[in-house]
């Protein structure tokens, strides 16, 4: 049995451990999807994360708007925001002119990432014949540029291309050991798995933090295909929490709250003191969870 005491979701804001959050948004394509990433960057930022990030278009589509938004965001709220960057279908010489880009507009942190063929993670990923090979190798690359803070993507459940968890580990220590301060993981909604990950890396010697990305189920329907196409799973239990909620958006919106918060709080029991939130661009489930961890706007 657990003891309510000692169990850090229940403890007081001031017994709880200093917790740090971020939120990733997607840079909008239209004014009504703009207004939107606003509304939810003005109701998000209060809660005073460390950073946000702004994600980057396959193939580099979003260049301009993720600039956009992440200098942006840093004028008009003063939290500071990391741009992602890919190496899909561009030069070194591109991405560098990418890089230098961010740090004339003043951004100082990136998620590098290698990214996916356009086809998907499914097929296999070539790079642009003059370009990065890996995410590896554009950390190396951006950190030949500048002193930038650099988070890459670590995979609870294996990314779909590593063969095995010693290709796995390899491939994170050598992101790490290029230049990136943390990893963030990629949606996972079985707890286990990413605590079994974390004993991996440390035995891996890897000692960077690696941040729990906590996917807020706001449709079940569009997660799961996400979840497919980047190769986390769905277990069954949590598919047959949601089973026959399509037409029930209020209990939907209950179910995916409850499910959310048994995870956070479940991480938050085992010691995991950082957490990195997929908005989506939308507010109430990452602002619930954000008070489900004892954070309030301004305090
Ligand atoms: P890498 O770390 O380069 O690894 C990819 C695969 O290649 C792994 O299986 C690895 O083991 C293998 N590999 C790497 N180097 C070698 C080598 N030398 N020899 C053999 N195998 C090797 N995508 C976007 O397009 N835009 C985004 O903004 C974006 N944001 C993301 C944010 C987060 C938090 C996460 C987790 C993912 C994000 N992605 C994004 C998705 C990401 O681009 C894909 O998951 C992609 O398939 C892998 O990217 P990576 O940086 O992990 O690649």
């Amino acid at each position: 049995m657990i003891d309510d005491n000692v169990r850090a979701s229940r403890q007081t804001a001031d017994q709880r451990p200093e917790l740090q959050i971020s939120f990733e948004f997607f840079p909008p394509k239209t004014d009504v999807m703009e207004e939107k990433f606003w509304d939810t960057v003005h109701k998000l930022a209060p809660l005073k994360p460390r950073f946000v990030s702004v994600t980057y278009g396959a193939g580099g589509t979003t260049r301009e708007r993720t600039l956009r938004m992440v200098s942006s965001i840093k004028a008009d709220t003063g939290v500071d925001a990391a741009a992602h960057l890919t190496c899909v279908g561009a030069s070194r010489d591109e991405v560098d002119g990418v890089v230098r880009g961010y740090r004339a507009a003043g951004i100082s942190r990136i998620v590098a990432l290698r990214g996916d063929p356009p086809e998907g993670v499914g097929k296999p990923f070539t790079p642009h014949p003059d370009g990065y090979q890996n995410a590896a190798d554009l950390v190396a690359g951006i950190r030949r540029i500048g002193d930038f803070d650099i988070s890459v993507a670590a995979y609870p459940e294996k990314h779909p291309q590593s063969p095995d968890w010693a290709t796995e580990m390899d491939n994170l220590k050598r992101k790490i050991d290029a230049g990136a301060s943390r990893a963030i993981t990629q949606m996972f909604f079985s707890n286990g798995d990413y605590l079994r990950y974390l004993d991996r890396a440390r035995a891996a010697g890897i000692t960077a933090p690696i941040v729990p990305g906590i996917q807020p189920i706001h449709s079940f329907k569009q997660i799961s295909s996400f979840a497919a196409r980047s190769g986390a799973s769905i277990p069954g239990w949590l598919a047959e929490r949601f089973e026959g909620l399509d037409d029930e958006p209020e209990t939907h919106a209950l179910v995916a709250s409850a499910v959310a918060a048994e995870q956070v709080t479940e991480l938050l029991d085992e010691g995991v003191t950082e957490f990195h939130f997929f908005t989506l661009n939308r507010s109430p489930l990452a602002l619930a969870l954000a008070r489900i961890l004892g954070l309030r706007p301004g305090v």
